[in-house]
């Protein structure tokens, strides 16, 4: 059931007279009656895709307006099917709750000149604040990005939209965050996107109502202190950590902010608040900025040293691979084809042997061994998609909406006078995926996993 003006949200008494004590009646009221309206949608751009100025290629996803705290961010007048938008799968943007985007804020207390950033998104699955904290990093030389989910089963689609966007200088683990204690004083930035009691989800999800008591609202806070209490450590001194919940009580957010800061040595540079509807127009959500009490000092941390050695699930390759740009060391992990950028590879080595690592740089090809000659590499998907590869390389052809979803329905496809070979099929000029041309046919490379179905 979807709420709308005439049916006004049914809320728990004890969260609304919480309510009342942190805003008073009259803005708690607003508050209550802006639940019960419609929740807005929007997306954040991806413009290593969609430079500045290209947004008109979004026409059919009907752009309102920007969002206030974050430049790339664009609310839609109304939802469109996103699956049955092929440049959703290009990675093109993100299908983001407005609030989500003030992650942008960090990049205000971060140095412009600063290089050799390393970041992590603790609690990361699906993806939506690793995504944005990518195209944050990529104004910084080398920076690194880890995104860990805890949680198994969520880890697959943040595979996936991590892979869509395209940025190499990532991976992606699935620790519990006291796993982290053999990576000490080593991060520049620690995101803690925290499980909460989901307040802030109230209007559009029902069943965040039927779950919320008093009483889970002190266990979420408790098991907040513990995983920042657990990750604290990883963080250096003078780094940054954003903490946000996508809930409204004072216990899960202002109060354990001041604990982080008393007990574990921080000091706030930032919070903000956002209610569902609001001037934000998003759902709710808590953001604080805390940097670590200490001098952040020039010194590039690292884990992995010069010689760091291999972890054992890869080997050294020599294959000359055209697909790939310069400044990309390859491996070979079982059948698959890896792209390292070379100035991180010791970092993602020295991370794949402390951690469970789940991807790490870019998945460039599978490999066909031989026994005469040269393996052959069928490219990926991930590559194509990726900063790794080299425009170029494999001969391209721009394809309709109708061959689009045909193409991510895996279904056949031909393509006329397309030369024979691998094809990269772009979408308004974005790569989509490959298919291998060979003659009357096509063979779809699209991963089955991202197949879309009823539809
Ligand atoms: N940051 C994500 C995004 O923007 O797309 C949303 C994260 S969601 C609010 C919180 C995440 O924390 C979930 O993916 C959940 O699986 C994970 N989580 C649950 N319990 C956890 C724990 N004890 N330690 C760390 N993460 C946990």
């Amino acid at each position: 059931m979807e709420f709308t003006e005439q049916t006004p949200i049914n809320l728990p008494d004890d969260f609304i007279k919480m309510l009342k004590n942190d805003l008073g009646d009259i803005k708690c009221s607003e508050v209550i009656s802006d639940m019960s309206q419609e929740p807005s949608i929007s997306i954040r751009i991806n413009r290593f895709k969609i430079p500045e100025g290209n947004e008109s290629i979004l026409e059919h996803l009907n752009i309102s307006h920007r969002v206030g705290h974050c430049p790339n961010g664009y609310f839609l007048s109304k939802r469109p099917s996103f699956t049955l938008d092929p440049l959703f799968h290009c990675g093109a943007y993100y299908v983001q709750d407005a609030s989500s985007m003030i992650v942008e804020k960090l990049s205000d207390f971060i140095p412009n000149d600063s290089k050799d950033l390393k970041c992590l998104d603790l609690c990361a699955a699906p993806g939506g604040k690793s995504t944005h904290l990518l195209s944050l990093l990529d104004r910084y030389e080398n920076s690194l990005l880890i995104c860990n989910e805890v949680i198994n089963s969520r880890a697959s689609i943040l595979s996936e939209n991590i892979s869509k966007w395209g940025y190499p200088n990532v991976c992606i683990t699935n620790n519990d965050p006291a796993d982290f204690k053999t990576i000490q004083d080593y991060f520049n930035v620690v995101l803690v996107d925290a499980p909460c009691s989901g307040e802030g989800m109230f209007r559009k999800d029902e069943g965040a109502i039927a779950q919320w008591s008093l009483e889970n609202v002190n266990l979420c806070a408790q098991r907040q202190r513990r995983i920042v209490a657990d990750i604290w450590p990883s963080l250096r001194a003078g780094g940054l950590m954003a903490y946000s919940t996508c809930t409204l009580n004072r216990i899960e957010n202002e109060e354990n902010v001041e604990w982080i800061c008393s007990e574990l040595g921080g000091e706030t540079l930032f919070t903000w608040r956002g209610y569902p509807g609001g001037k934000n127009a998003g759902e709710g959500l808590f953001f604080a900025i805390i940097r670590k009490r200490g001098e952040l000092t020039n010194e590039i941390k690292r884990i992995g040293g010069k010689n760091e050695s291999l972890p054992k699930s890869l080997s050294k390759v020599k294959i000359n691979c055209d697909f790939i740009c310069e400044g990309f060391s390859l491996y070979r992990k079982n059948d698959i084809l890896k792209a390292y950028p070379q100035t991180l590879k010791n970092e993602m080595f020295a991370i794949e042997s402390r951690l469970r690592v789940i991807l790490s740089g870019v998945a460039a090809g599978e490999i066909i061994d031989s026994k005469k000659g040269e393996p052959v590499i069928i490219p990926h998907t991930d590559l194509v998609q990726n900063i790794a590869y080299k425009k170029g390389a494999i001969p391209q052809f721009e394809i309709t909406p109708q061959e689009a979803i045909d193409f991510l329905k895996k279904l056949p496809i031909s393509l006329k006078d397309a030369p024979k070979g691998y094809i990269l099929l772009t979408f308004k000029n974005i790569p989509l995926g490959l298919v291998k041309n060979i003659g009357n046919r096509t063979n779809n490379l699209w991963p089955s996993s991202r197949r879309i179905r009823n539809f």
